[in-house]
């Protein structure tokens, strides 16, 4: 039996409700399952409610975005220093109430709501004729709470402006397109320390997304966020190619690590099916144990 660990419901920027994210995790007979929203953790309680009338057992989670560069303090607004990439934290068996949590979810919302009609009126500068109500209408008929880049880069693709979400991001809303706008970000240690509030175990996600090539930097790399409090490292995800989570393996060996495991799965905004990694009940029960001996059963 296999669990999937990284999931996202239309609390973010998935399409699927929590509701019917865990009517899928049993149809898919998953054993357990991880919702892991972006940066907040709205969509935990329906979601716990349906695993447990379904009978799959279910771990709430958060993924909190964060600023890839350790050392800058405070809200950051420079450029981004290549050749760091994406830095995301997943929280697993949070409280979803928890403050610290809410917290996050209302600064990270301001700054997207900031960034976003930035990225528009950037667009519109390209002569790319889309408002932000149209972005906003795509995001309300979805039933998102989050509206991102993801949203942005819909109404790209349907208005024919982009030939794909990947096109999109590409060209336009990735950190090296032509209407990329930076967001204020959470520092790394405030976000594990988030997480920990909340009484979860912080673990790194899919470690590719940070874009550090060279073996040696990337653990040199893991080893701060270690010293900052990480838990864990995921090793399988649906970016990880079996040579990759051989040595994501490896490392989090060396360094004492937990690891965990999922697809990532967005519905069908992503071409990833849930439970697509195979991952092993194991490592939800080594989780579960190593959770239980910090806050009890
Ligand atoms: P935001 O948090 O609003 O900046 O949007 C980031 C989200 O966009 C990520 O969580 C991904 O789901 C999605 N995303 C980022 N890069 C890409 C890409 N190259 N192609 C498709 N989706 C992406
Ligand atoms: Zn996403
Ligand atoms: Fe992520
Ligand atoms: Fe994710």
């Amino acid at each position: 039996m296999h669990c999937d660990l990284h999931t996202h419901s239309t609390a973010s920027d998935g399409m699927t409700t929590p509701t019917a994210l865990a009517d899928l995790a049993a149809k898919t007979g998953l054993g357990a399952v991880a919702l892991t929203d972006h940066d907040t953790t709205e969509g935990l309680p329906a979601c716990a409610a349906r695993c447990e009338q379904v009978n799959v057992r279910f771990v709430p989670g958060i993924e909190i975005s964060a600023d890839p560069d350790l050392h800058r303090d405070g809200p950051s607004k420079g450029d981004d220093s290549p050749p760091w990439g994406t830095l995301h934290i997943l929280g697993l068996f949070v409280r979803h109430d928890a403050p610290a949590l809410l917290h996050i979810r209302e600064r990270m919302r301001r700054a997207r709501n900031e960034r976003n009609p930035a990225i528009v009126d950037r667009l519109r500068d390209l002569g790319i004729d889309i408002t932000y109500a149209q972005v906003e209408a795509l995001a309300a008929a979805q039933g998102t709470q989050v509206i991102g880049r993801p949203h942005i880069g819909e109404v790209l693709v349907v208005g024919g402006h982009a030939a794909s979400m990947a096109d999109a991001f590409q060209r336009y809303l990735g950190q090296r397109g032509a209407a990329y706008v930076r967001r204020d970000r959470l520092a790394a240690r405030d976000a594990i320390d988030g997480i920990h509030h909340a009484g979860g175990l912080a673990v790194l996600a899919h470690p590719v997304q940070l874009g550090v090539k060279d073996p040696v930097r990337l653990e040199a790399f893991v080893r701060q966020l270690v010293d900052l409090g990480m838990d864990g490292l995921e090793t399988r995800h649906s970016d990880h190619d079996p040579t990759v989570v051989r040595e994501l393996e490896t490392m989090a060996q060396r360094l004492g690590l937990l690891t965990s495991g999922g697809s990532d799965f967005h519905g069908s905004r992503k071409p990833v099916a849930l439970g697509a990694q195979g991952v092993s009940m194991a490592v939800y029960q080594r989780l579960l144990e190593h959770w239980q001996q910090l806050h009890g059963p």
